[in-house]
């Protein structure tokens, strides 16, 4: 730091000044002593810019959502619970010896959003199939997570675009699924991943499904992706165009829209969208061919204001108006 060899110089220069016996030194001394104060000035600012630039980023503590998703015992634990009903169910299911439909699921041109697919070939059943979400359903984007928290920034396209193309770099597999997808390939099931990754980087996305023992994923046949219909994010189409081929027997994600993309109509205010998910005919579906993974970090799920998310009959606040004995 220069600053303080700055004072140094500045304090030597006016001690000499004062031992000087010229009396017409004077003016050197108050130079000198000018000099001294710039440079206190000088060392206050440098010292203030240094208290002002944050510390170590990674000693900042992480934002609540991810330390709980990518931190947590509590986390890893909710996901192997679900991918172990998950097996138990698709396991069980495929050793019935008819399975007429599929498990019911988004599908276009369905009067409420929801339908089901026929799962016979003509006499022949379909191979079996689990669709499978990939973005915090099997992948955890660690790298791209870290690079949003130590930014203290909020989602960029651009870079998420080059996080789909740099394959396998910092991820991980969610915790049970690995074994889920190994144990439902041993039983006959196909697993097939329908992700919002972009078509454009299917390569990089199968190579990431790949290096994180989730493969194979091959684009076309077990791994589909935004553009590959004019549809855009939603993906009923894709469920469509898979049960073409499969008997769709349980879906996995950690947003609505992996299950139907009706949940995720904008038309729908928070409260709407949590009761047509948790009543009816779709709370039974459950962990009874439906599997939601947690993912408290980012997505429609997270949407809300205090108004929306508290309506007015869950509201409450201590009277601090009555007198305390
Ligand atoms: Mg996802």
């Amino acid at each position: 730091m220069k600053a303080p060899a700055a004072i140094a110089g500045s304090l030597l220069a006016l001690q000499l000044a004062g031992c000087a016996t010229v009396p017409d030194d004077e003016a050197r001394m108050q130079a000198a002593a000018r000099d001294a104060a710039a440079a206190m000035q000088s060392v206050g600012e440098t010292m203030q810019a240094v208290s002002a630039e944050p510390a170590d980023p990674l000693e900042a503590d992480a934002p609540d959502t991810m330390r709980w998703l990518y931190g947590s015992g509590e986390a890893a634990g909710a996901s192997i619970q679900t991918y172990r009903a998950l097996i138990d169910f698709a396991v069980a299911k495929a050793r019935q010896r008819s399975i007429p439909q599929s498990v019911v699921m988004g599908l276009p041109e369905s009067d409420n959003g929801l339908s089901q697919a026929s799962c016979m070939d003509g006499s022949r059943l379909k191979p079996l199939a689990v669709i499978f979400d990939v973005d915090e359903t099997v992948l955890l984007n660690l790298g791209a997570e870290y690079d949003q928290a130590v930014r203290g920034a909020g989602f960029d396209p651009d870079r998420w675009d080059a996080w789909e193309r740099s394959g396998g770099v910092a991820i991980a597999p969610v915790p049970g699924a690995v074994t889920a997808l190994r144990e439902l390939r041993d039983a006959g099931i196909t697993p097939i991943f329908n992700t919002n990754r972009n078509a454009r980087n299917a390569v990089d996305t199968e190579q990431a499904l790949n290096a994180a023992g989730l493969g194979p994923a091959r684009h076309g046949e077990t791994l589909f992706l935004k553009g590959d219909d004019a549809s855009g994010s939603a993906k009923d189409l894709r469920r469509a165009a898979i049960a073409k081929n499969y008997c769709v027997i349980a879906l996995a994600g950690d947003n609505l829209g992996d299950f139907a993309d009706r949940f995720n109509d904008p038309e729908l205010s928070v409260q709407d969208r949590r009761r047509l998910a948790g009543r009816g005919e779709y709370a039974a579906l459950w962990g009874n061919g439906w599997f939601l993974l947690p993912n408290p970090v980012y997505g429609a799920s997270i949407k809300g204001t205090i108004g929306e998310v508290f309506p007015p009959d869950a509201r409450w606040q201590p009277d601090t108006t009555s007198e305390s004995d």
